[in-house]
């Protein structure tokens, strides 16, 4: 008993002028990128909240703290390494994974294949295993209003032993 976990995570960035935008790993062209203390890739930090609620082992706000220094600017792919290694350390092993971005633009699905592979990679897992979907919220709210980006992610985990 108590082989499987689940993990829920949820995460949000405004948008802001001369930053770059990263989102599961992936930089994409556009006018805006993500205001935050990393790169500030939504997408990733959402699944990273997702493995540790899984774990039961606290929060990104826990992990990498946005009032140290080291993590400025820091990609969150290396950041999602470090929390995979966390995984495999304390016995889980990584199932399942999907997440889904709630943004108006720019458009996702040119870019959803690079960002599961750049999500599985750092993960060490099969890209099979990570699903990446994006929906709008038909211009409604902060995300329909185009001032940032949400996104969601679950995880199943399950015993390695
Ligand atoms: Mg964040």
């Amino acid at each position: 008993m108590g082989g499987l976990r689940i993990g829920l995570g949820y995460d949000v960035h405004a948008f802001a002028e001369g930053r770059r935008l990263v989102l599961g790993g992936v930089e994409i062209p556009h006018p805006l990128g993500l205001e935050g203390h990393s790169d500030a890739d939504v997408l990733t930090h959402a699944l990273m909240d997702a493995l540790l609620g899984a774990m039961r082992a606290g929060d990104i706000g826990r992990h990498f703290p946005d009032t140290d220094p080291v993590y400025e600017g820091v990609s969150s792919l290396e950041l999602l390494r470090s929390v995979a290694r966390l995984m495999r350390e304390s016995g889980w092993r990584l199932v399942d994974a999907d997440c889904v971005l709630v943004l108006e633009e720019p458009r996702i699905s040119p870019h959803r294949d690079a960002m599961r592979a750049a999500i599985a990679q750092a993960l060490g897992v099969d890209v099979d295993t990570v699903g990446v979907k994006a929906t709008t919220t038909e211009g409604l709210g902060t995300t329909g209003r185009g001032e940032g980006v949400a996104a969601q992610a679950v995880v199943l985990l399950e015993r390695d032993s």
